[in-house]
């Protein structure tokens, strides 16, 4: 307790921030409201163990934060607004490209079934992993590699998320994607990026939406 203090007003002050923002975002997102379930799955994960020491005051500011090796942990409300346009139900199978500190992976892992990560960044791949079991995430695999390639032992996935940005999207990511799942990507458009989200409809369509403008680090190829 004297070591990890309480920061649940904290975080509810966030969820509140994101709450107004989905409200905020709705005409451009088409979600009026942020989901119940996702607004849950944020107040289940303790952000202040994803982020560094010096970061602490900060850790449940609606804001993108450096987590070191020129990385960075995604803002909250962007963590929500992806996750709520994954649209996955409890008994999911997800894969996310960009694993980061973990933190989005602890979100989709307090909702889904289990979670699959790729990180192309070995330490931090096994900072990630070591963090999410010892929060005790038992549903979670992290694995370092790049992400292009999607994760093909595991696929089809009912949804799949990337916390990079691509210059054009990955087709064996799209391959991977279940019939009725979403691929949510950020995507390079010239100078900007958009949020897309691709879902292959039931007869097998692809049908692709650009969201919102959006700025995260490169998706990087190996
Ligand atoms: N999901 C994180 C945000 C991660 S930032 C969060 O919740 O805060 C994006 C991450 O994508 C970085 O850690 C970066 O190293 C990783 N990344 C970049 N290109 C990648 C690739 N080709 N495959 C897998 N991970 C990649």
């Amino acid at each position: 307790m004297s070591n990890d203090p309480d920061r649940t007003a904290d975080r509810e002050r966030m969820l509140k921030t994101i709450r107004d923002l989905f409200r905020l975002t709705a005409a451009e997102t088409g979600l009026g409201e942020a989901p119940p379930a996702v607004i849950e799955a944020l107040r289940g994960v303790p952000r202040h163990r994803f982020v560094p020491p010096q970061e602490q005051g900060l850790a449940y500011a609606d804001m993108a934060l450096p987590i070191g090796m020129g990385q960075t942990i995604s803002q909250p409300y962007m963590v929500a607004l992806m996750t709520a346009l994954l649209g996955v139900s409890p008994d999911a199978r997800v894969l996310e490209v960009g694993t980061g500190c973990g933190y989005q992976t602890a979100v989709l892992a307090e909702l889904v079934a289990q979670v699959y990560s790729l990180e192309v960044v070995r330490p931090l791949a096994e900072d990630a992993a070591r963090r999410l079991a010892g929060l005790g995430y038992g549903n979670v695999e992290v694995r370092h590699g790049d992400g292009h390639g999607g994760w093909a032992a595991q696929a089809p996935f009912d949804g799949i998320l990337v916390t990079a940005a691509a210059p054009r999207v990955p087709m064996p990511l799209v391959r991977q994607l279940a019939p009725g799942a979403n691929l949510v990507i950020p995507v390079a458009r010239g100078a900007s990026q958009v949020l897309s989200v691709l879902s292959r409809e039931a007869a097998g369509d692809l049908h692709r939406r650009d969201v919102i403008p959006v700025a995260f680090v490169p998706m990087v190829r190996t």
